[in-house]
């Protein structure tokens, strides 16, 4: 088998450090500049007979009043694109932070037909891990997820639970 994963939410979030995370190498750029990846980027990792395709999308969390621009409505498409034939999406937010931008991020998923799988991510800077219960029901009620998994992207926490999440969709 083999499918498509998209990993989506808002700048910052650590989309590119999961994705070297599960590649096992650095072919996505991190930083902590918001939008440092510019075009998509997809990595393909095989594990026995079955080849995820993972793909960094950027751009989703364009919706401020520079939307309009060539280059951001350009990459606003590519985002939207990108989503329309994936086998699974992997959206991430920040521990328990939720913005504006993640809400808009939400809602491009509305209409997406793959299931969506929620990563929790950098829950290593969670002070009171006892914070994350309540908030997981919080995010829960907002959509249905297929699953809801705290990782931590930068230091590998749980990734493979993820990993093992996305591949019953495929
Ligand atoms: P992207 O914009 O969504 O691609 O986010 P990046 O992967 O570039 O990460 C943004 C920043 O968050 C970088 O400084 C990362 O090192 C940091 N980061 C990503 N994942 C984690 C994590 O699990 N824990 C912590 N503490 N920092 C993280
Ligand atoms: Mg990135």
């Amino acid at each position: 088998t083999c499918g498509f994963v998209a990993i989506v939410g808002r700048p910052n979030v650590g989309k590119s450090t999961l994705m070297n995370r599960i590649l096992g190498q650095k072919i996505s750029i991190t930083s902590r500049r918001p939008q440092t990846t510019r075009h998509q980027v997809m990595g393909i990792k095989t594990v026995d007979d079955t080849q995820f395709i993972y793909v960094d999308t950027p751009g989703m969390h364009i919706m401020s009043k520079d939307r309009n621009k060539a280059i951001n409505r350009f990459m606003n498409q590519a985002a939207t694109q990108a989503l329309r034939d994936v086998d699974c999406v992997v959206f991430i937010i920040d521990r328990t932070r939720w913005t504006d931008e993640d809400q808009a991020v939400l809602k491009r998923l509305e209409h997406v037909k793959a299931p969506v799988i929620l990563a929790v991510n950098k829950v290593d800077r969670l002070q009171d891990k006892g914070d994350l219960l309540p908030w997981l029901a919080d995010v829960g009620a907002r959509r249905e997820f297929a699953a809801v998994v705290p990782i931590s992207a930068k230091h590998g926490t749980q990734v493979e639970t993820l990993e093992e999440e996305v591949a019953k969709h495929l």
